[in-house]
């Protein structure tokens, strides 16, 4: 029942209250949203059910602008699940720092180190590059290409040992005086057993500062396995993302941090050498948000949920259905609102209707104490008050039968009004969907 009523007034506000419906539709849209965006169906669900929750906390529900904080708190857990703080690139005190990038074939691996290396001289680091896939005889001439480009060394043995390959790299950058090593790997087309114990030799072999994966943005719902058999084998340190300049709408980089509790460093974002960035939650975060426009699909959930239950409250207000609780409900909102004054001047056509007489708001504490002490039945009912009734209600409140009287009559002036007033706004509702 004050449901009904409040869905009412915040309607007439144009803002207010929401219910935990409202709450469900911007869910439903939250949900498919992310879906789309290839996000794993089990980081959506528990996704949902933690935004879900804090949606429905009283102060959300019954703020001024409950859209906007709907769509905040989603910001804040998309936020919180990409990482909340920013992962740095741990270089350690060791020299050379040795880092190590994993992750499975046309991953994007010998294009990140290359912007790595390239990154780290730019911040005046003087890197190596190691050419430690042997598999494919071109990889490390890929490597080597991408070297010369960016003017920085590459170390390559072809026909030895990957470990091996890396041990002497990192020797060559002592030799050298570099200060770090990036070790390009093999990866394979899908995750293998061979894959992962030479991630582990080499692991083993040089104790890596960092260790990170290269992930195609693109992969899609297999992302989840793919990162999960990594960490478990290899157990790495961090994530790029790479291709994030494709179609790639995020969902990679949701379930990655979810599944596997690693960071995401670095996006990838291009086949340029500068087109690796650091990794910012609160940014992707947005971008996800702005994608599909969630955030206007979240607002017309809610807008379209709440008219709904207007048009379904003013329907049944216009029949006539008014009560005396209902009465005391809508006196308590008149005051938290600020007055009946300001009340009725805010409905349409209220300005009229209040014309300059102004009302008694200490009347208001009045009338609660009479229809308390009705029955179940006076109150749902009113027509039933007859002479008696009236009488034993003044005797309950300990007021006069008069000021009994005073409010059945504004009663039902306020029932007319409404009944006034909701066709007034179901006619413009008509004129609205009219167009
Ligand atoms: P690897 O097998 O893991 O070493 O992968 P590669 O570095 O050879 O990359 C595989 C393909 O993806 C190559 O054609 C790259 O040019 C391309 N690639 C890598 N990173 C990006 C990126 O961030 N954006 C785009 N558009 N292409 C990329
Ligand atoms: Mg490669």
């Amino acid at each position: 029942l004050s449901n009904r009523l409040q869905g009412i007034f915040s309607g007439l506000r144009s803002k207010g209250r929401l219910t935990e419906e409202d709450i469900n539709a911007a869910m439903r849209e939250i949900r498919m949203a992310l879906l789309e965006a290839d996000v794993n169906f089990k980081v959506v669900k528990a996704f949902v059910a933690r935004t879900k929750e804090r949606c429905l906390e009283a102060d959300v529900l019954d703020s001024l602008t409950p859209a906007q904080n709907v769509i905040k708190i989603v910001l804040d857990e998309l936020t919180e699940l990409l990482g909340r703080s920013d992962a740095k690139l741990e270089l350690g005190n060791r020299i050379p720092a040795v880092i190590m990038l994993v992750g499975l074939q046309g991953s994007g691996k010998t294009t990140a180190a290359a912007k790595l290396a390239y990154r780290l001289k730019q911040q005046n680091h003087s890197p190596l590059l190691v050419a430690a896939d042997v598999y494919r005889p071109a990889a490390a001439d890929q490597l080597q290409t991408l070297g010369g480009e960016i003017g920085v060394k590459v170390y390559r043995h072809d026909g030895a040992d990957p470990v091996d390959i890396a041990r002497e790299g990192v020797q060559e950058a002592i030799d050298s005086l570099r200060d770090v090593v990036i070790i390009d790997t093999a990866g394979r087309l899908h995750v293998d057993e061979a894959m992962m114990e030479e991630a582990r030799a080499i692991k083993e072999a040089l104790q890596p500062e960092e260790i990170l994966m290269v992930v195609d943005a693109m992969t899609g719902q297999d992302v989840v396995n793919v990162v999960s058999a990594f960490a478990e084998a290899v157990d790495f340190d961090g994530v790029i993302m790479s291709k994030m300049d494709g179609d790639a709408r995020g969902g990679g980089a949701l379930s990655v941090r979810e599944v596997t509790g690693k960071p995401i460093k670095f996006i990838s974002s291009g086949e340029k050498p500068d087109s690796l960035e650091e990794f910012h939650p609160d940014r992707m975060a947005k971008r996800i948000l702005g994608m599909g426009d969630m955030v206007s699909l979240i607002e017309n959930a809610v807008r379209l949920q709440q008219e709904q239950e207007e048009a379904e409250e003013a329907e049944a207000m216009a029949a006539g259905n008014l009560t005396l609780d209902d009465f005391i409900t809508m006196n308590r909102q008149i005051r938290k609102m600020g007055g009946i004054s300001k009340f009725i001047s805010a409905l349409p056509g209220g300005d009229k209707a209040l014309g300059s007489g102004q009302v008694d708001e200490g009347a208001l504490d009045a009338m609660e104490v009479i229809i308390n002490s009705m029955t179940k039945e006076e109150r749902a009912r009113p027509e039933v008050l007859n002479g008696s009734r009236r009488s034993r209600i003044a005797r309950g409140a300990g007021v006069s039968v008069t000021e009994v009287n005073q409010l059945i009559k504004k009663f039902n002036e306020t029932k007319k009004m409404v009944k006034k007033m909701t066709a007034g706004m179901e006619q413009q509702m008509g004129r609205k969907g009219k167009k």
